[in-house]
């Protein structure tokens, strides 16, 4: 199997513990665990010393495009227990027609269609290893997708549930990659309390975001690869579309690894943290310098990835955002609707809502003085457009009239 090229099953693994995010308290590697005794997400700790040793820039750029590339940075202990789709290296596309100097990295490439792929990819991988039957998650559809596919590979039973208007492609999708779905008349908390029940009542592991430690590993391959991408050198500013958070947390978990491991230096891009203003807790709290954030009432949004009313790893998102130097921004609807339309039109990349809404948030960034033209600029494209319910905007032609050729 080529992914046992230079790595050996068990040898060069390098977990040490895990430590809770918010008091540091240590836990045991190669054991179950959902959140810490404080409630809090619990990360992932490596020896980096070992790392460094045994995996550097040069060894990395001769391996498969993927990101299980970067296994010593991963808490995958056994080969075997690896599941994978193809988690291909996404590429970043500059978007010419927007001014300054702007990239998307899109994730759409992933399987399932979007970067939950990285993050639920780890997860049930991991759960495989630590001997988990059942796992069960709230989604707003995209992580719902990748957790079912993910554990139909690995012959984990997954039971999966969503806010009754989840997009429709989302729910058929998770049924159809055999997990049990039910549409939920709620949000995604609300979802999230069912499953909360369902593990005392059921026995079930739940794979909520952060509320296990291992889809922030998977998220955080965005770093490193962004890392590679730029030659090591990260961009000046990133734009996240923010829900849970995780991939914001787990690129900035990424670069302070590789700094320690010797790859990157201390600069880090400023961290954008975007929401829809119909649901912007994190920009709230951002706004009213808090560090924890309190839940959004009424949320509602087209960029349905987004609606997150109230996330678990709230202040590491803050804290993030902070400490980069960046900040939290909402944009209207109208804003990101009409930013997918753009870079559809008139760059040809058809991104998804959620996407659509870094790019308004790098519009007003841009226009008023946050970013410079000159900086480079990452934005996340997290899931294919594909997804997501396209306008009619085509004309109709009767073949049997006569055909006025000047008109079309
Ligand atoms: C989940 C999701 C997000 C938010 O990602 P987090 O890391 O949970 O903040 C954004 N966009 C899409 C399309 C998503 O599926």
């Amino acid at each position: 199997m080529r992914h046992d090229d230079n790595l050996t099953t068990d040898r060069q693994t390098f977990v040490t513990h895990l430590e809770c995010s918010m008091t540091g308290e240590r836990y045991e590697a190669d054991q179950l665990h959902g959140l810490s005794r404080a409630g809090r997400p619990l990360l992932v700790r490596y020896d980096l010393e070992g790392v460094k040793a045994a995996l550097t820039p040069d060894i990395l750029a001769r391996r498969p495009a993927d990101l299980w590339r970067y296994r010593e940075l991963l808490p995958v202990r056994r080969t075997e227990n690896i599941v994978s789709l193809g988690e291909t290296a996404t590429p970043i596309i500059p978007l010419e027609k927007e001014p300054g100097n702007v990239w998307v990295k899109d994730e759409g490439r992933l399987p399932t269609g979007s970067f939950k792929a990285r993050g639920l990819v780890m997860a049930i991988a991991m759960a495989k290893e630590l001997g988990v039957a059942t796992i069960a998650m709230p989604t707003n559809g995209n992580a719902g997708a990748a957790a079912a596919a993910y554990a139909a590979r690995a012959g984990i039973e997954a039971v999966i549930f969503c806010p009754a208007d989840t997009p429709e492609i989302n729910v058929r999708e998770i049924a159809a990659q055999g997990a049990r779905v039910y549409r939920v008349n709620g949000l995604i908390d609300d979802c999230g309390k069912i499953v909360g029940q369902g593990k005392e009542t059921r026995g079930w592991f739940d794979l909520s975001t952060l509320k296990e430690p291992y889809r922030i590993e998977g998220k955080k391959t965005m770093g490193l690869e962004l890392a590679e991408q730029f030659g090591w050198e990260l961009p000046d500013a990133i734009f996240y579309p923010t829900g849970g958070g995780t991939g914001l947390i787990g690129m900035w978990k990424a670069f302070d690894e590789m700094e320690a491991l010797g790859w990157i230096g201390a600069k880090r891009p400023r961290m954008y943290a975007v929401q829809a203003e119909g649901c912007a807790p994190i920009v709230r709290a951002f706004e009213a310098g808090e560090r924890h954030a309190t839940r959004w009432e009424d949320a509602h949004t087209v960029a349905a990835g987004i609606r997150v009313p109230q996330a678990v790893g709230d202040f590491l998102i803050l804290d993030a955002v902070r400490a980069s130097g960046g900040k939290a921004l909402a944009v209207s609807d109208a804003a990101l609707v009409q930013a997918v339309d753009d870079a559809a039109r008139k760059d040809g990349l058809l991104m998804c809502p959620e996407g659509g809404a870094t790019l308004a948030a790098y519009r007003d960034a841009l226009a008023g003085g946050l970013v410079d033209a000159e900086e480079r600029v990452v934005l996340f494209n997290c899931a294919t457009g594909l997804k997501y319910p396209l306008s009619d905007q085509s004309h109709y032609l009767d073949r049997h009239q006569p055909i006025d050729w000047a008109a079309l």
